[in-house]
């Protein structure tokens, strides 16, 4: 066992989480900002203090070295330091600090390890200022290109590449930022919902992140009078894209947990008081981690929209607008996750996750798993993120073993 004491996690927390605290509550760190070069400058001397060779790459991702005696791939950890506008202390930061501690108690506790174990705090992942998530993890695997930076605008109209440049990054090195030599990722994060502390259970083993594939519903009706076209006389669009909204709810509730189904946009035409709507417009999102199961949730849904609308004399067109397959974690990591953590003592669960994380571009090309630990009440990108330092030490506890027995086995 490779332990993580819940005091260090809780001093690592309130240290990082005083960059971007803003006076009335909630943090501000958004990617290549002053906040954020000041959370990269703690990251590395946080990861010097842990007695780790740091460099930073080109792009901003912090890398701290824990070299082994045998080389050869590299064991990495992390997550990201970026945060939503007004977001919590823990949202990525407790995957970084995680992993700094847990290599810490790595150099400390076992000493040299065999293979070579990193921990990397992840430029960007967010998306807050560029339309660009994953920044960090993308450029590690050659996503992202030159031209990409240029083309990105924050909300002043500066450029990727100007804001990488101004914090001290070099995108005409952006190549540099690429690796080939990763054996495998792992990235403790929090659950951000409520299934772990509603079951009292320490660690969450992530199965996968979900898929996730919208429509657009477009409902075609007709327009009338408000006042003089009886209630039985209507082919109301407005009605049965209500109608549509709710199948939606119904379809996710019949698929059962973890499927869900959102409609967070409606739009009825022409949009008068006075005017029956003749035509809406809706979208749905919907979400599932396993690919055909996502699947039939979204035959389901399509059969059911069509299907609500022809009883009020209405038609629908269903579009699909988006799609990301859903994208499984590694199934050897995982069990080893469990393993660990029954080891140690703690209650574990299987948890797909419902967020986008950078754990889902490395598992393109790395064996990559995660691990979560509680979130209070469900809470996050919002200041009332917490997890409890002693949960949060556990999950380090289990990273740290977890990498100890990969970089000696
Ligand atoms: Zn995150």
């Amino acid at each position: 066992v490779v332990a993580v004491a819940a005091e260090e996690m809780a001093a690592l927390v309130e240290r990082l989480g005083q960059v971007g605290a803003q006076p009335g509550g909630g943090i501000v760190r958004p990617v290549y900002g002053p906040a954020w070069v000041k959370a990269r400058d703690t990251l590395a001397q946080m990861m010097t203090e842990a007695g780790l060779d740091v460099r930073v790459d080109p792009v901003g991702n912090v890398y701290g070295r824990l070299a082994g005696r045998a080389g050869g791939p590299v064991l990495l950890t992390g997550s990201h330091f970026d945060t939503v506008p007004f977001g919590g202390a823990y949202d990525g930061a407790l995957g970084v600090l995680a992993g700094i501690a847990a290599l810490r108690a790595l150099r400390t506790q076992a000493g040299t390890p065999a293979r070579t174990v990193e921990v990397v705090a992840l430029c960007e992942e967010e998306g807050s200022r560029f339309h660009a998530n994953f920044l960090g993890t993308r450029a590690i695997w050659g996503q992202i290109t030159r031209e990409d930076l240029e083309e990105l605008r924050d909300h002043d109209g500066v450029t990727a590449a100007q804001a990488m440049a101004e914090a001290g990054g070099d995108p005409e090195r952006l190549e540099e930022a690429r690796r080939d030599d990763i054996a495998s990722f792992l990235e403790l994060h929090i659950e951000q919902g409520a299934k772990l502390e509603r079951r009292g259970v320490d660690i969450g083993v992530v199965t996968g992140i979900v898929g996730l594939t919208q429509l657009e519903v477009e409902v075609t009706g007709r327009a009338d009078h408000a006042g003089t076209t009886a209630m039985g006389d209507r082919s109301d669009a407005l009605l049965a894209a209500a109608e549509v909204a709710l199948a939606v709810e119904a379809a996710a509730r019949d698929h059962a947990d973890p499927a869900v189904g959102t409609v967070g946009w409606l739009q009825a035409h022409p949009g008068a008081a006075n005017v029956v709507a003749g035509s809406a417009r809706l979208s749905v999102d919907l979400r599932h981690p396993e690919a055909e199961k996502l699947q039939a949730l979204v035959d389901d849904v399509t059969e059911r929209a069509h299907s609500v609308v022809a009883p009020r004399g209405c038609s629908a067109q269903v579009t699909l607008a988006k799609h990301a397959p859903p994208h499984p974690m590694d199934e050897a990591l995982r069990a080893r996750l469990h393993q660990t953590a029954t080891r140690l003592g703690y209650s574990a669960m299987d948890i797909p996750s419902g967020a986008g994380h950078d754990s889902q571009t490395m598992a393109r090309f790395a064996p990559t798993a995660m691990l979560f630990v509680p979130s209070r009440d469900g809470r996050s990108h919002s200041p009332a993120e917490y997890t409890d330092p002693e949960a949060a030490a556990k999950g380090a506890t289990v990273l740290a073993t977890v990498l100890h027995d990969l970089a000696e086995g």
